[in-house]
């Protein structure tokens, strides 16, 4: 492999006002093209690791890197700038607006991005389609299934084409059926180049879709696992 990592975070320390750090001195480099699994139990700090990557949170020590970008340095709105434009986020729970249409939930993140509305248009109608939804693009998300409103979520999270997807526990509130639908969505994705770090519980996601697997314990990557083949 050559060039910079997509993600570095170099001896990140994570401690909020009270505890033990969540992360002690994690170093982590993903590549574009992978496909990362992040496991660990409860409260090991895998959503505390997602956060850092996004901009949402800052670490109290080391850097954290993505796409050339030193995000632990950023302020508030070029923070909310990187987001916009380098990473989408999928989460358990989904996260739309239930009082928009599915079209316009999808529609959002290039209307804050400021891309003009023809190219948006197009954009979403080739999402919608290509991830097998485009039945419900005028439907509100309540009407849908767990699973069509997670195929959304990442409708909307791959909008703005960034180079990144994050994903927390994003089968966590499917059914099997739907689950199953979410990882072959994931893996698809990944085949076609989209680089992903995802936080699961859930085995089959990881098996299915990661080329790589980390374990957080104690606030250590405690596994480092690639895929040799899928
Ligand atoms: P996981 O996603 O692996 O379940 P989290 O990253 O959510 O774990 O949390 C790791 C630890 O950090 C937990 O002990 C949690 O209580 C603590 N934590 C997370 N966010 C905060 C916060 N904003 N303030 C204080 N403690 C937090
Ligand atoms: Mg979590």
């Amino acid at each position: 492999m050559t060039g910079n990592p997509l993600i570095d975070m170099h001896e990140v320390t994570k401690t909020y006002d009270t505890g033990p750090p969540v992360l002690a001195g994690l170093t982590l480099r993903v590549e574009a093209g992978e496909a990362l699994a992040v496991l660990g139990p409860s409260g090991s700090g895998k959503s505390t690791l997602l956060n850092l990557i996004a901009g949402l949170d800052r670490p109290s020590a080391g850097s954290v890197t993505v796409d050339g970008v030193r995000v632990d340095e950023l302020t508030e709105t070029a923070s909310a700038k990187y987001r916009r434009s380098r990473v989408g986020m999928v989460f358990q729970f989904f996260n739309l607006l239930d009082d928009l249409t599915v079209l316009d939930n999808v529609l959002l993140p290039a209307q804050l991005a400021g891309m003009p509305s023809t190219e948006a248009a197009a954009r979403a109608a080739e999402l919608l389609a290509h991830l097998g939804i485009d039945r419900h693009t005028r439907a509100h998300p309540g009407r849908l299934s767990g699973g069509e409103r997670q195929r959304v979520a990442v409708a909307r999270a791959l909008m703005n084409r960034p180079r990144l997807l994050l994903a927390d526990e994003p089968t966590g509130a499917l059914d099997n059926v739907s689950g199953e639908d979410v990882r072959d969505l994931l893996r698809r994705l990944n085949a076609d180049g989209q680089t992903i770090v995802l936080v699961t519980h859930d085995l089959a996601l990881a098996e299915s879709c990661a080329t790589r697997t980390i374990e957080l314990v104690d606030g250590r990557i405690a596994r480092d696992v690639r895929a040799v083949a899928r």
